[in-house]
């Protein structure tokens, strides 16, 4: 049997392959300078002077608004006793795992991503994922090349290993749920080119941003701010609802917004999607993965934040572990901590129940297109309070 080990965090683990994000998030782009849109009308793109020549000559037309492809790979999971899990997990039937949090988990019955007319990826060892993320990638492509034919492939970077887990030099794409994603150019180039205002292929990177938005349960993409910037201008020249575009990528407003920036993604986007099913699933089938040693046991971690005063025994203590354990698990060789310093401590929780699978919220849709579909059932366990950072 093959055997990982893989850790959760609770707390602020990071996508270092991309880069941290950055604490100074851009907040409102500035909208006041220009006449506020029509509302509630369809985008009809207009073709600007840079898409009118050679292959890019068709103008974006925005199909009518279309209940969203709710796909095979995003309903909800099946309602499945332990046994039938063990039984199906056995035979090879159950399907795609999300296992654990993209920051410390594994992926199980995974898919791997081949070259297509839509993606080229980068190297198929690290292009691995749920069927539910493939199948959200592939909705979102569909959108831009149904809307500008003759699109180039787009790169895809790493997405996870075949069974997930650590993927050097990223603290996330662990668990089938990350995809670091080039963008579209004006004149098509390498992977990894960086993208600037002015050589960025507007029309279609919004159609492929907005088309993650709309048809896909996308939980968050870093962009860097110069270009979610030109895009969110973009989609208000275009005339997409402007309170709607502030939802995609306003920050401020009391919820996240969903293109967020992070240093280091004027390269590529990093788009996170939750996985209604696969994480689902995961969930109910975890202690029968660690029952056939088809993974480690989870160690879940929570972050503290040391006070002046504390000690490692009081923390020990207080958590309930020891302060071996705390020592072993920031690489510690003393007693010594430093206040104001955040510090990992392991609990005995298991994946599922202080880290409930996060709870798929409705897609947040533009007010001319209903709702694709009823949100999943939520799983049993309340969620968790935890701040979760990407
Ligand atoms: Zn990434």
């Amino acid at each position: 049997m093959r055997r990982w080990l893989f850790l959760v965090s609770l707390g602020t683990g990071l996508c270092t392959g991309c880069a941290r994000p950055s604490t100074s998030e851009p907040s409102q782009l500035p909208l006041a300078t220009r006449a506020p849109g029509p509302t509630a009308v369809l985008p009809i793109a207009r073709p600007s002077a840079s898409i009118e020549s050679a292959d890019r000559s068709q103008a974006a037309v925005f199909p009518p608004p279309v209940v969203a492809v709710a796909s095979e790979a995003s309903t909800p999971a099946p309602e499945l006793s332990r046994q039938q899990i063990e039984e199906r997990l056995l035979a090879g039937t159950l399907g795609c795992l999300s296992v654990g949090k993209p920051n410390g988990g594994a992926l199980v019955n995974g898919v791997q991503l081949t070259r297509s007319d839509y993606f080229e990826p980068v190297d198929p060892k690290s292009s691995w994922g749920t069927d539910e993320t493939l199948a959200y990638l592939e909705a979102a492509a569909r959108k831009v090349h149904e809307a500008f034919p003759n699109s180039p492939r787009l790169w895809v970077g790493d997405i996870s290993r075949e069974q997930g887990g650590r993927l050097s030099p990223h603290r996330s794409h662990q668990s089938g749920r990350d995809v670091d994603i080039g963008y579209f150019y004006e004149q098509p180039g390498a992977w990894y080119r960086r993208a600037t205002p002015s050589n960025l292929d507007l029309p279609r990177t919004w159609a492929f941003v907005r088309a993650l938005v709309t048809e896909t349960d996308v939980e968050m993409i870093f962009i860097d701010h110069t270009l979610s910037r030109a895009l969110w201008r973009y989609a208000e020249d275009l005339g997409e609802d402007p309170a709607w575009l502030r939802r995609v990528f306003a920050t401020g407003s009391g919820e996240q917004p969903l293109v967020r920036h992070a240093r280091g993604h004027a390269t590529h986007m990093h788009v996170r999607f939750r996985n209604p099913r696969a994480e689902r699933l995961a969930r109910q089938a975890y202690p029968v993965l660690v029952k056939h040693e088809l993974v480690d046991k989870v160690q879940v971690y929570r972050y503290h934040r040391v006070q002046r005063g504390e000690t490692l025994g009081k923390l020990a203590k207080r958590y309930g572990t020891t302060v071996r354990a705390i020592q072993r698990a920031n690489g510690l060789r003393s007693n010594v901590i430093q206040a104001k310093q955040s510090y990992k401590i392991p609990t005995s929780a298991a994946p599922g129940t202080t880290d409930s699978v996060s709870l798929v919220p409705p897609r947040r849709l533009p007010p001319s297109e209903p709702p694709p579909r009823p949100a999943p059932n939520p799983p049993a366990a309340p969620p968790t309070p935890t701040p979760e950072s990407p």
